[in-house]
């Protein structure tokens, strides 16, 4: 089973997204552990709870202490060997080969930086990879938290049910998904092609392959480009 553990400054993020729909089922499968765990229950400072400081140089915001973080992978490296993600704007662009590939892990260790990051020794000493979910800078990496588990525990096997298999989902084969349709039929004159009530399955096959090719080579042409699958 998967284990993520998750360092944040705003744990109570989380509860809704990890306690529904797949990851929520995930979890009570036993494909998949989370445990979300509050920095401020790591820092040295007792009284205040303070996890942030003032960056060195100058400059505006706060930058995430080393010590909390430190002492927090620390104790959860303690229990178990782990691979360390800190989600970052200026990480690897995060993608559904990577997300493959993590499934393959045992413990992932997710720290999610806040104001203007975290201190580059955390950086140079603790983490193994710094994943960016897209070319934006968001508030903080609870987010980016959040999408990185979502796309890794739905990709491991025994996850998805028949109905919500990844057979025909966007990047298989390096194609964007084709166009989806559901009754009626016909909804205020705009009919569904006809191929797709024709019940001839080679010829729906071709159709959706060719509908998929044509939104891929429009909307992300640079996907046919790769030779391996995304
Ligand atoms: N000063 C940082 C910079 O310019 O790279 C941005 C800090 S951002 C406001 C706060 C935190 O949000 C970051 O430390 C990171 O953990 C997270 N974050 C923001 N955008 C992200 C992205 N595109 N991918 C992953 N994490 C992101």
């Amino acid at each position: 089973m998967l284990r993520f553990d998750i360092i944040t400054i705003f744990p109570e993020m989380f509860g809704p997204v990890f306690n529904s729909s797949i990851l929520k089922r995930a979890q009570e499968k036993k494909k998949v552990a989370i445990h979300v765990h509050d920095l401020r229950d790591y820092t040295g400072d007792k009284k205040h709870r303070k996890v942030d400081d003032r960056p060195f140089g100058g400059g505006p915001g706060m930058v995430l202490m080393p010590q909390p973080l430190f002492d927090a992978v620390k104790s959860i490296k303690g229990m178990r060997p782990a691979t360390v993600i800190y989600t970052s704007p200026a990480g690897k662009p995060f993608s559904q080969s990577h997300a493959k590939a993590l499934t393959k892990a045992k413990n992932l260790i997710i720290i999610c930086g806040h104001y203007e990051g975290i201190d580059q020794r955390v950086r140079e000493q603790l983490v193994d990879e710094e994943i960016s979910v897209g070319d934006y800078v968001l508030t903080g990496g609870e987010l980016p938290a959040m999408i990185i588990t979502d796309a890794i525990t739905r990709l491991i096997p025994g996850v998805l049910g028949k109905e919500e298999s990844l057979l025909h989902e966007s990047f298989q084969n390096n194609l964007l998904e084709g166009p989806q349709y559901t009754r009626p039929a016909n909804f205020r004159g705009k009919k569904v092609p006809d191929v797709l009530l024709s019940g001839n399955h080679k010829l729906i096959k071709n159709w959706q392959n060719s509908k998929a090719l044509a939104k891929t080579k429009k909307v992300r042409p640079d996907l046919l480009e790769k030779k391996d699958g995304v």
